[in-house]
């Protein structure tokens, strides 16, 4: 048994956790902060597998914590890269409508993205198509968003990593929390470490309900975990994909729909991620982590939803959980660029698991951001995307929002 003590105890060593140290030490809040992670390596879950997109603010309800941290937590984490020399693909993003019915989307989107204070531009299809050619809008009518970047973050988390021990923060790794003791202030691990905090933020992703409830905190929380298979286009000469093309997405469930994405590093293009139900919170391969009991509760509860069709979610259910199955996602690739065929694609290593919260009070699928405060303590719910584009402004936020701030 070894004792240790922080005055700031960071759980989870992902982007959200480590942007909030970084925060602390730059505003001068404290120098005396522990970065507890359970792997042996950053980056292993979501901070380190998702598109990389630098999202520029245009699906977000005006007012939701998304809408209020995403465009500048973006310019921050761009002129962060730039300072360092990291790279970026500035390639911007497109929004095609892929049925009649969504043409009026466009303007939702439009208007969503101004009142956020995006730059957005409704454009035709010969526009779309100096833009980005092989693709089509069926209603002549496409959105575009020339601030959308795309970046690597591996290359940003082990960048925060190495600033972040400059300054001081100590890192245990290959620890995982057991237990809190809110009386006694004491964090216990698996491996019989007693970690006294002063406060600590609960920054554990896929895992962060698991330990509020440690804490008798969200007893109502659950997070739902999504797989995000993507494929990649072997040769992109015949297709000349530059930017990211999006579908318009139904807004009313919280996925974007299968998307091109070209690399931070501009060598791949990546099509994905799927939204499909994942075994385990953590089952990246077929047999591992795999949750029976989990996977269980979780088709009940997604069952409901889907004889309840809350929030259309049947249709979230017939459009997109399907495709991980290559026809479903080639069908769904061709509404974008119409000549891409199966014998085109490959399936790509990259996969990511969305840590998606669902409120079994509600009965429904969370969409925004959550940060609760509980004594001496902040848990960070739901940092779904985009949690990554908006780390610092939203590490802002969540140390202001927490009792840490008012002491
Ligand atoms: C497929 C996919 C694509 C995405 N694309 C984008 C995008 O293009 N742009 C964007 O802005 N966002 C995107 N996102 C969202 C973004 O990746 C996440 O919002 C963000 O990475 C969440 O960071 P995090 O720090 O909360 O979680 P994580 O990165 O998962 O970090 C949590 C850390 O906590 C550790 N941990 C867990 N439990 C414990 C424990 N008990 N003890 C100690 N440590 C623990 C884990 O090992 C992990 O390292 C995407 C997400 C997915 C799934």
């Amino acid at each position: 048994m070894s004792l240790k003590n922080g005055e700031i105890i960071i759980i989870g060593g992902g982007i959200v956790g480590l942007t909030i140290a970084y925060q602390i030490i730059k505003r001068g809040i404290s120098k005396n902060i522990i970065i507890l992670e359970k792997e042996n390596n950053l980056g292993l879950h979501t901070s380190g597998r998702n598109s990389g997109v630098l999202h520029a603010g245009i699906y977000y309800k005006p007012g939701s914590l998304k809408s209020k941290v995403c465009i500048e937590g973006g310019k921050r984490l761009k002129a962060w890269i730039k300072d360092r020399g990291l790279k970026t693909n500035p390639c911007g993003k497109i929004i095609i409508p892929t049925k009649y019915e969504q043409d009026s989307q466009i303007d939702l989107l439009f208007e969503r993205g101004l009142k956020n204070g995006a730059k957005v531009e409704i454009i035709n299809n010969k526009k779309l198509k100096e833009i980005q050619p092989n693709t089509n809008s069926i209603t002549n009518r496409a959105l575009w968003s020339p601030n959308t970047a795309v970046v690597n973050p591996l290359e940003i988390i082990n960048q925060l990593e190495i600033e972040l021990k400059d300054k001081g923060v100590i890192f245990i790794k290959g620890s995982k929390i057991r237990k809190i003791n809110k009386k006694e202030n004491k964090i216990h691990t698996e491996d019989n470490l007693i970690i006294k905090y002063k406060y600590f933020f609960n920054c554990a992703g896929l895992q962060s309900d698991r330990v509020a409830h440690m804490c008798n905190v969200g007893k109502n929380l659950t997070i739902l975990p999504f797989k995000g298979f993507y494929w990649k286009i072997k040769n992109n000469d015949a297709f000349d994909i530059k930017t990211n093309i999006y579908p318009v997405p139904d807004l009313s469930v919280p996925f974007l729909g299968v998307h091109f994405t070209p690399s931070g590093d501009k060598k791949n293009i990546f099509i994905g991620p799927t939204a499909t139900v994942a075994f385990g919170r953590e089952n990246y391969k077929f047999f591992e982590g795999l949750e029976p009991l989990m996977l269980i509760s979780n088709l009940f509860i997604l069952s409901k939803q889907y004889l309840m069709n809350k929030n259309k979610f049947r249709q979230y259910v017939h459009q997109q959980s399907l495709q991980a199955f290559e026809p479903f996602l080639i069908k769904s690739a061709q509404n974008l660029i119409p000549s891409i065929k199966l014998s085109d694609i490959e399936i790509s290593e990259k996969l990511g698991i969305r840590a998606q919260l669902f409120d079994n009070k509600k009965m429904n699928l969370v969409d925004d951001f959550i940060c609760t405060n509980d004594e001496n303590s902040t848990h960070v719910l739901n940092a779904v995307s985009p949690a990554f584009t908006s780390s610092f402004s939203l590490a802002d936020l969540i140390i202001n929002s927490s009792k840490l701030n008012k002491e």
